[in-house]
């Protein structure tokens, strides 16, 4: 079985992030670009499920920027195998970029493709389920964990309040959560060995997919800035406070 990794090129979740001073959306420029971190946890699982004898061959794909090369590098030395760029030269939105994977996905034949939850960057958390429904295969999110058996996948998934268990049949989407594993360190060999690895490079548009944009961004702004705290004395003066000043008692 094959697994499909789509990995998508985010800004570094260490970063503190700058909205640009007309609101239009945030600064990219000089900014620490890396993997999106869900999507980290989607190659790892993948890889482990090689590991396992599960899987036959982990690839991976990122839609974007040609820089987003150093994305696939990266999963590459995690383990995966094989890597595909459909580069374009602005954002894809996650319609698009679930109809640019119907493609991959026909032409790849995938038992399983594994996505991040939701990238950091726009928080969408759309794609994995459009993707689902466009290709009208079951599909399990916030995976806390994914066990493969023969043609089926057994997940639990967080949701509010608990755990669900579902068991689908593959083909199948799975999108993780950050509790199904730890990805691990990529070692300096394998960084060295993922330099080596196949990489097909095409035009996003060269697919036949519409990738214009449905969706302007009217305003981006910060948030509110965070009042300094206070010390109280005493736990007297802490409800006195919460009671009179906050009213959240
Ligand atoms: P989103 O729906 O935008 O929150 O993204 C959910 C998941 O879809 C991500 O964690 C990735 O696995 C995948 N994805 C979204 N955008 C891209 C992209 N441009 N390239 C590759 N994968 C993507």
């Amino acid at each position: 079985m094959k697994i499909l990794v789509p990995v998508k090129r985010a800004i570094d979740y260490k970063v503190t992030i700058r909205v640009k001073p007309d609101g239009s959306g945030v600064d990219t420029d000089n900014v620490k670009m890396s993997m999106n971190p869900f999507d980290e946890i989607a190659v790892e699982q993948a890889v482990r499920l090689k590991e396992a004898g599960q899987a036959s061959e982990v690839v991976v794909v990122s839609i974007g920027s040609p820089k987003a090369e150093d994305t696939i590098r990266t999963a590459m030395a995690i383990g995966a195998d094989r890597g595909m760029l459909l580069t374009h030269d602005t954002a894809v939105e996650p319609l698009a970029v679930a109809k640019l994977l119907v493609k991959l996905v026909e032409e790849e034949q995938p038992g399983l493709v594994i996505l991040g939850k939701q990238a950091i960057d726009n928080d969408a958390n759309q794609t994995g389920q459009m993707l689902s429904a466009l290709l009208g295969w079951g599909q399990a999110t916030s995976a806390a964990e994914l066990v493969v058996d023969g043609d089926s996948a057994t997940v639990t998934s967080e949701i509010d309040g608990g755990l669900q268990k579902l068991r689908l049949t593959l083909p199948a989407i799975v999108t993780t959560e950050l509790g199904l594993n730890q990805p691990r360190n990529a070692t300096l060999p394998n960084v060295i060995k993922a330099k080596k690895k196949p990489l097909d490079v095409r035009e996003a548009s060269s697919l036949g997919v519409d990738l214009d944009p449905r969706l302007k961004v009217t305003k981006v702004t910060e948030p509110p800035a965070r009042k300094s705290g206070i010390q109280v004395n005493s736990v007297e003066e802490l409800v006195a406070k919460l009671r009179d000043e906050a009213q959240v008692l």
